[in-house]
């Protein structure tokens, strides 16, 4: 049973937060929204230690289009960064700022960047380009990051400062623009830089949230000393370049671990 401990917590914690945003804010949805995901991720997980090749992915999927599609297409909710200003700036706690603050804020303490590896949609697209490792060495051009986090904050400030009516139809027509433009961006950064990660490297405003929070996750992959050889094959397959046999949290990229569990699957010596 030890080994189904991963995810029964998983399903546990997102079953908690599921029934207490339904209780607290009495709206069904949360209740349904939150034990998908839960179960979903549950699922992957499950999956994974049962050695299924593509469990991370069917996770990925089951999420990332529920997100995509349902919240975002169908029922028009904004879940990109600037939905979550939109919402912040309205001073209303839900859809986006809850997603954003359970997925993206203070979650990633607990399981660090797990969205990323298992939920993201814009990467749901990315992994299925033939970079899965990268060609080369990881470029300085993660300021950009910084760039984009700015640009979309400015942008909803600029809504609300002009007031400007009916911003929540422009925040639809937003996410369909912003969700074409990361995956545009996106394929184009991963064909380049022959990275399916490159967009997540460099561009995704997100990881602005992402990588401080993450720095302190409770779930993180260890290297046991003993077992590893220093084969190095661990890094080679990493889509993300962190030196994972480096057992503490300044380790070098450590913040970018999207958790992916390449390296686990792939180290010979059972090592992490
Ligand atoms: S870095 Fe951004 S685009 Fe990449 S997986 Fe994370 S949230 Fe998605
Ligand atoms: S693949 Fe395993 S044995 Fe090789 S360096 Fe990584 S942790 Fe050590
Ligand atoms: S260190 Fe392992 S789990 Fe983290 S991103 Fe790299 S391969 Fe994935």
């Amino acid at each position: 049973m030890k080994r189904y401990a991963l995810p029964m917590m998983m399903l546990v914690i997102f079953e908690t937060i599921a029934v207490t945003l339904w209780l607290t804010m009495d709206q069904l949805f949360y209740l349904f929204n939150f034990s998908y995901i839960g179960i979903s991720i549950a699922l992957g997980i499950f999956l994974f230690i049962k050695k299924y090749k593509h469990a991370r992915r069917v996770t990925q999927l089951l999420v990332g289009l529920y997100m995509l599609v349902y919240l975002g297409f169908i029922s028009r909710e904004n879940m990109q960064i600037e939905g979550f200003w939109y919402y912040l700036f309205t001073g209303v706690f839900e859809a986006a700022t809850i997603h954003y603050a359970v997925a993206k804020i203070f979650g990633p303490l607990l399981f660090g960047r797990g969205w990323c590896g298992f939920a993201c949609w814009t990467a749901m697209i990315l992994d299925f380009l033939p970079y899965k490792v990268p060609a080369g060495p990881r470029r300085r051009i993660g300021w950009i990051r910084y760039v984009t986090f700015a640009a979309s904050l400015v942008f909803v400030a600029a809504l609300f400062l002009a007031h400007v009516g009916n911003i929540e139809k422009i925040m639809f027509w937003a996410f369909i623009i912003g969700n074409l433009l990361y995956y545009g961006i996106g394929i184009w950064l991963a064909f380049a830089f022959k990275d399916n990660r490159a967009f997540c490297k460099y561009i995704c405003p997100i990881t602005v949230f992402l990588k401080p929070m993450s720095y302190f996750s409770l779930i993180r992959i260890k290297c046991d000393a003993g077992k590893c050889t220093s084969c190095g094959k661990c890094k080679r397959l990493c889509p993300m370049d962190v030196d994972i046999t480096d057992p503490s949290r300044k380790r070098k990229n450590g913040t970018e671990c999207i958790l992916c569990y390449e390296c686990v699957e792939g180290c010979p010596r059972n090592a992490l």
